[in-house]
């Protein structure tokens, strides 16, 4: 009998940091501070917007289709907002942060203005206090979660069409892994309805791009073939240690000369070392140690 316990969990963002680079999954996944015993993470204005946005937008599948734009968004975000206004939220200061927080408002006014599918009848995939979550593959323990923004139900055809939310600016790359992740969970959680539709929405430029959906077998080996790389990763970890399992492809953070690493890494390996260039700014929600980078 598998152990959800013991398993390992992958996510569309983990298994993204680990084919980015190694060393970048174990800071951001797995790296504990052993004098708090929480996960680390970098808050930045970009991550406030998101969630802020998310939020609202995501808020909307518990209300019925007929009534859900009868609430008032800006409102909804303003609430939302508190939650990660100042330095908790990354923000540099007053301006830098009323930047960003007319960005949400206007990706707001644009969905209230033309809220698309909003108003048709969504699902929600069962969740208990985790994200959504499946195996797999028992064989191997590994749980995929993840959470799906939005899920259309498509009467004509009885179907589901998927829809990632996009705050930022830069597209999804091709050959990315969301679209296979959001499949093999809706296939996985919601066995009533097949899925035949998924769609990014940018919320900035307000353009609804359809994507073609993968093969579901391609998806599922595609998902499993890194999945299997984060598990090899993790069990050489605790073989041989996090430096032989973790390893840098380019040039790693050197903490006695400060040189090399990247932006995604470099912010990660102050808080391990210790490093007056980034600041405690809380706990977070799912008891992360949070810390912004400080600039100046
Ligand atoms: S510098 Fe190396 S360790 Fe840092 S994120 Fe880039 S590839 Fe990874």
């Amino acid at each position: 009998m598998p152990d959800k316990y013991t398993a390992v969990w992958v996510s569309h963002s983990s298994m993204g940091d680990f084919i980015k680079c190694p060393r970048s999954y174990y800071l951001h996944n797995m790296y504990k501070d052993p004098r708090t015993g929480h996960k680390v993470s970098i808050v930045s204005p970009h991550m406030s917007l998101g969630i802020a946005v998310h939020e609202v937008l995501e808020g909307l599948a518990d209300f019925p289709a007929d009534t859900r734009m009868d609430r008032d968004l800006l409102a909804l975000y303003e609430a939302e907002w508190k939650k990660v206004s100042g330095k908790k939220g990354g923000f540099s200061g007053d301006e830098e942060e009323a930047e960003f927080k007319i960005r949400g408002k206007v990706m707001l006014e644009k969905v209230t203005c033309d809220p698309r599918f909003l108003v048709n009848k969504c699902i929600k995939l069962p969740q208990d206090k985790m994200p959504c979550n499946f195996y797999l593959s028992e064989e191997h323990n590994i749980i995929l979660n993840g959470l799906v923004d939005w899920i259309e139900y498509l009467p004509q055809t009885d179907s589901l069409h998927i829809i990632d939310f996009k705050t930022g600016k830069n597209e999804e790359k091709d050959g990315s892994l969301q679209l296979p992740i959001y499949l093999l969970l809706c296939d996985a959680l919601h066995k009533k309805r097949k899925v035949t539709k998924a769609s990014y929405w940018y919320l900035e430029s307000d353009k609804l791009i359809e994507k073609k959906l993968p093969d579901i077998d391609i998806a599922r080996q595609e998902v499993l073939d890194v999945a299997l790389k984060v598990k090899d990763a993790r069990d050489t970890a605790k073989r041989d240690g996090v430096e032989k399992a973790f390893v840098c492809p380019h040039g790693a953070y050197d903490i006695t000369t400060k040189t090399g690493g990247c932006s995604s890494c470099r912010p990660y390996e102050f808080i391990l070392a210790g490093d007056s260039a980034v600041e405690f700014v809380g706990v977070g929600g799912f008891s992360q140690d949070m810390y912004v980078l400080k600039r100046v």
